[in-house]
């Protein structure tokens, strides 16, 4: 059995959430007692070797350019050439846009098995189970995968980044180039200067408590602060106080940040859903009795208006 993890990149640079794939295929690697290898589609400014630090023995590169830009469909059709040229048998991905939009397609034309959203390793004693997050992370579910081609993707800052000493990776060029489909890519916006909220390490994220967009200076210099990224309710970007990209919960990002702290929301089930798998949450609300304290680590009843400022002073004071 051999582990092929799916490097995902933008602008040249390899994203975050796919060195904690690397980690976790590593891992599986060695508890099957085979190789973790990686597959990189495009060009990246960035060492490949030096992805040995992580475990990975060895990294099949199509280097044509035309894969930076390249839609899920392109993306999943040339996997499924790769799967098939470096015989791998499971196939690691993130568990981000890029996962949820090209590892189903890649899953559905090798009739693999998959698993989204996984947060362990799997259990191998007894078949190929793998622990996953179910009911908008109330819960657990653990599924067993049967077929022979097994895709996991998986869940952000559920495994954590290992680097494992200093060995250097094989990097072997793969002479693949984009298949032509329906789609075409004709651009794509970055947006710059801001922590990407998928993968950022800590999130401010503010409700309607804050009573109008001429207030998110507070969520948004308490973020500047804490070099964290930012995010809202649904009902906020309803409002159009802030754009949709930074709406968290059910039906927005889901993110698992080591901190979020929740100013002015109320906790309703659909947020919390897409926020709960966050290690420490931090929750300010003038109602005691706001659901989201029965969800946090730390809690403070008060007036956002009030407390924020002070946090941001702190937050200046501590860092000089
Ligand atoms: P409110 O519920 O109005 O809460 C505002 C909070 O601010 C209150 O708790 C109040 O005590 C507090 N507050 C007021 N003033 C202050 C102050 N000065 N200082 C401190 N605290 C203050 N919501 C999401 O967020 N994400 C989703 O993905 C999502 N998906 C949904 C999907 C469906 C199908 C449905 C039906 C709903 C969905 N919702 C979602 C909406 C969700 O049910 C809630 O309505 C929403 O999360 C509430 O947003 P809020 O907490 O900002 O506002």
């Amino acid at each position: 059995m051999s582990i092929l993890i799916y490097i995902d990149h933008a602008e040249g640079q390899i994203k975050r959430g796919t060195l904690e794939a690397l980690s976790y295929g590593a891992a599986l690697a060695k508890k099957l007692s085979t190789n973790a290898e990686a597959i990189l589609l495009g060009t990246v400014n960035e060492d490949l070797a030096a992805l040995g630090k992580y475990g990975i023995t060895k990294i099949h590169h199509a280097t044509d350019e035309r894969f930076n830009n390249a839609d899920a469909q392109t993306v999943a059709k040339t996997l499924t050439a790769a799967v098939s040229s470096t015989g791998a048998d499971v196939v690691v991905f993130s568990f981000n846009a890029t996962g949820v939009a090209v590892a189903p397609r890649l899953a559905a034309a090798l009739k693999a098995g998959l698993v989204a959203g996984a947060v362990d390793l799997p259990e191998t004693e007894n078949g190929f189970v793998v622990k996953k997050t179910v009911f908008s992370g109330k819960a657990f579910a653990r599924v067993k995968i049967n077929s022979s081609i097994k895709i996991i993707s998986l869940n952000a800052n559920s495994f954590g980044i290992h680097e494992l000493g200093s060995a250097t990776a094989e990097v072997d060029t793969l002479d693949f180039a984009p298949v032509t489909n329906k789609v075409k890519v004709i651009s794509t916006e970055l947006i710059k200067g801001e922590v990407p909220l998928a993968e950022a390490e800590i999130v401010v994220s503010g409700g309607r408590g804050l009573k109008g967009p001429e207030n998110w200076h507070l969520i948004s210099d308490l973020a500047h602060e804490l070099h964290g990224a930012i995010a809202c309710s649904r009902p906020v970007a309803d409002d159009g106080w802030r754009p949709h990209h930074e709406h968290v919960g059910q039906t927005g990002v889901q993110v698992a940040p080591n901190l979020y702290i929740a100013i002015g929301i109320s906790g309703a089930i659909q947020h919390l859903g897409g926020v709960n798998r966050s290690k420490t949450i931090v929750v300010i609300n003038k109602d005691a009795d706001a659901p989201f304290f029965k969800a946090a680590d730390y809690g403070i009843v008060g007036d956002a208006f009030e407390i924020v400022p002070k946090m941001i002073e702190a937050v200046k004071k501590m860092k000089a």
